[in-house]
């Protein structure tokens, strides 16, 4: 069967894998779409360190259930309309046995620690599955990095009456800004494009912020009385929105970050005293997030359409893979349909 695979870092191209076998308690899956995500993009440009070469690529999924192995519950059937959680737990390490499964230290996500969807069939365990009833593709191949977004409006515990910060409306921004809405936070969505705050207006955010036309410290000042965001979530991975999300931050307040930085960052900590900070990481999510992101989109409530930016045939993949690396700006998302 066809694959995408990233042979090394700055080549891409179309090969062959071979069908995988089905194994008891699994589910031979038909893919679909698959959206591209950041992550991908940086296996392609080698500055993955957690990635092997060769990789296939690709976590966000789309697809259809074509055989169900034994031991699957009869709710899975063929034919049905899935999403996937590509992550792994091992249900061993400190953070499993917490319950925080979704931080396992032995994770596996696909495409990154193993190879990922961008072939015409994979095989999961039935867990990892999330029925997608009602939902198309495109909706389908955006669960994954909503549900992130998700996850880190909850690990800021986002509550009524909450003035929450945005920085960064990409994917996964777009996906924080949505769960902070649901959470009942008032929004301020901070970007350095108008189009993306844009659709980030259309996510639900009640302002916006240009921090590239105007003074990001004066705008949030002006839009908080002075307080400052009670939560600031941080999705760039720019060590000066890693900075600004500390300085901007209420006293007493909660800073998250999902961005992942790819240059140390040095704080001023005295902030983190001075103010009291509760300084929290984001990585993945869980069920309950990617539940969450499901009836979002069954209620229509996400501009699906305006975050793909951008769908292309599996034989164009590679093209679109180079493509977004030399403009990365101008992409939200890139979906890649294979049938
Ligand atoms: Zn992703
Ligand atoms: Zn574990």
């Amino acid at each position: 069967m066809r694959a995408v695979i990233i042979e090394q870092p700055g080549n891409v191209a179309l090969g062959t894998r071979s069908v995988p076998t089905l194994v008891d308690g699994a589910v031979l899956i038909r893919v679909r779409t698959v959206g591209f995500c950041g992550s991908d993009l940086n296996t392609f440009r080698g500055l993955n360190p957690l990635v092997s070469y060769p990789r296939v690529p690709g976590h966000e999924i789309a697809g259809v259930v074509e055989e169900v192995g034994e031991g699957v519950p009869r709710e899975i059937s063929t034919g049905a309309h899935v999403t996937v959680i590509p992550y792994t737990a091992c249900g061993q390490c400190s953070a499993c046995r917490r319950g925080r499964i979704n931080t396992c230290r032995n994770n596996q996500t696909l495409g990154v620690q193993r190879d990922g969807a961008l072939t015409e069939r994979i095989t999961l365990p039935w867990q990892s599955l999330l029925q997608g009833e009602g939902l198309d593709r495109r909706e389908l191949a955006l669960v994954e990095p909503l549900a992130v977004g998700f996850h880190a409006v909850a690990r800021g515990r986002v509550a009524e009456g909450d003035v929450v910060a945005v920085i960064g409306t990409g994917a996964v921004g777009l996906g924080a800004v949505a769960g902070a809405v649901r959470a009942r936070g008032t929004v301020i969505a901070v970007d350095v494009d108008d189009d993306k705050l844009t659709m980030a207006r259309r996510a639900g955010a009640t302002h916006v912020v240009n921090s590239r036309s105007g003074s990001l410290h004066d705008r949030l000042q002006e839009l908080t009385r002075g307080d400052g965001p009670d939560v600031v979530i941080e999705a760039v991975g720019l060590p000066e929105t890693f900075l600004a999300a500390v300085a901007e931050v209420a006293v007493a307040g909660r800073v998250v970050y999902i961005g992942y930085a790819k240059a140390p960052v040095s704080f001023d900590t005295t902030q983190f005293v001075r103010k009291e900070l509760d300084i929290l990481g984001a990585r993945n999510a869980t069920a309950d997030d990617f539940r969450a992101v499901l009836t979002l989109l069954r209620g229509k409530g996400f501009p699906v359409a305006d975050a793909v930016t951008r769908v292309v045939r599996m034989d164009e993949a590679a093209d679109a893979l180079r493509g977004w690396d030399a403009d990365p700006a101008a992409v939200t998302r890139i979906h890649v349909d294979l049938d």
